[in-house]
């Protein structure tokens, strides 16, 4: 057989229509990241990938505001794998967990930690409130870590993380934080702060295709899991695989190249903006968008203005709206946004200003519709 008459699939055009994505993650893909996508493939063990990850691993120090020696990774997985990363290889059977909880994606940590082993305390806040500083000092206790999610997604909640680090800094427990909703559009100070392990998600303010988890570990966190008694029972984010592979360039496990190809350039792109440029521009888009949607009855659901999560824009509904009926019929014209999430469902939208998400044009596409549908 000729390999050259071998057939071909014929190119299909995809009939795909403009979507305006407003939701909480994913955001909209990077120009950038999605013309990255289309590069031919390179092996995971190709001198030129080690090299795009050395710089990958370069901005990602920057994006954290880490010491320099902090090891930076991507995972092969969502945030939720960076989430359990931190604690299948911080934490062992036993240890004192404390988990600031004031939503589902720090009930979440809870759950994780304790499958991992640990006894899990709980800080808590009402629904729509930060986690009280105060509240952490009173039960730190002898805890091995305490983790806290910065911007709180389920309820746009944005809880004070360098004031809970500031704490937690001379207590001798680790500082997990999840920056899923923050890191790359709002500075964020790992070792000005104090925090030893961080993760996110490429899809949020980032503007990259999801499947890959940032991480950032401090020297103390790197140095406890070095001390760890027994073995990380999570085989596949093994810190000490993922070093293998980083800074060994031996093999682990196949990592999705062209996602760090598209990461690579999302990832450059935001440092390329700037991360104070980014965080003025989501406020000043979720000032705007506050002040265009209040003639048409919402306003914010967080009370406290400082409390307020810049890039997950929590707005109540006015009352009588149809919230599903509505959302189904933005979808029907392209516009995707989001309702609330377990006790706020029915209550609020969220409306995400991460990344790409946070630009004039797609919000003003949401207005002209609500306008029309509502009015
Ligand atoms: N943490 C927060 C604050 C989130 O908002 C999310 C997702 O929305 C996650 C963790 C989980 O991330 P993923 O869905 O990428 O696994």
């Amino acid at each position: 057989m000729k390999l050259l008459d071998a057939p071909q699939p014929a190119e299909v055009a995809p009939p795909y229509p403009d979507h305006v994505l407003l939701t909480p993650g994913p955001t909209p893909i990077h120009p950038r990241a999605l013309r990255a996508l289309t590069r031919p493939m390179l092996g995971h063990m190709d001198p030129e990938v080690f090299k795009l990850n050395r710089a990958i691993q370069a901005d990602l120090r920057e994006m954290y505001g880490t010491e320099p020696e902090a090891f930076t990774a991507l995972l092969a997985g969502t945030g939720s794998l960076g989430m359990e990363a931190g604690f299948a290889n911080l934490v062992e059977k036993g240890d004192e967990v404390l988990v600031c909880a004031n939503g589902s994606f720090g009930r979440r940590m809870a759950e994780m930690a304790a499958r991992y082993g640990a006894k899990v305390r709980l800080v808590t806040a009402p629904l729509g409130e930060p986690i009280n500083p105060s509240d952490v000092a009173d039960h730190l206790g002898d805890a091995a870590m305490v983790a806290v999610v910065h911007g709180e997604t389920s309820t746009g909640v944005l809880n004070p993380v360098p004031e809970i680090a500031e704490l937690v800094r001379h207590s001798g427990a680790l500082l997990t934080v999840d920056a899923v909703t923050t890191a790359g559009m709002e500075p964020f100070s790992m070792q000005q702060w104090g925090v030893d392990y961080a993760y996110t998600g490429a899809q949020k303010c980032l503007s990259a295709p999801p499947g890959l988890a940032p991480v950032a570990i401090s020297e103390r966190a790197f140095a406890r899991f070095a001390a760890r008694r027994h073995p990380t029972p999570l085989w596949y984010c093994d810190f000490e695989g993922l070093r293998d592979y980083w800074v060994e360039h031996t093999y682990h496990h196949t990592v999705p190249v062209n996602l760090h190809f598209a990461f690579a350039e999302a990832l450059r792109a935001a440092l390329e903006e700037g991360l104070p440029e980014r965080r003025e521009r989501v406020r000043w888009m979720g000032r705007a968008i506050t002040e265009a949607l209040a003639p048409l009855g919402f306003s914010p659901y967080v009370k406290r203005e400082e409390a307020r999560l810049p890039t997950v824009l929590a707005l109540r509904l006015p009352e009588h709206l149809d919230d599903a009926g509505v959302r189904a019929e933005l979808r029907r014209r392209e516009i995707s946004i989001t309702g609330g999430l377990g006790p706020t469902a029915g209550v609020i939208w969220r409306l995400g200003l991460m990344g790409e998400a946070a630009h004039p044009a797609p919000y003003r596409a949401l207005m002209v519709a609500l306008e029309d549908i509502l009015g």
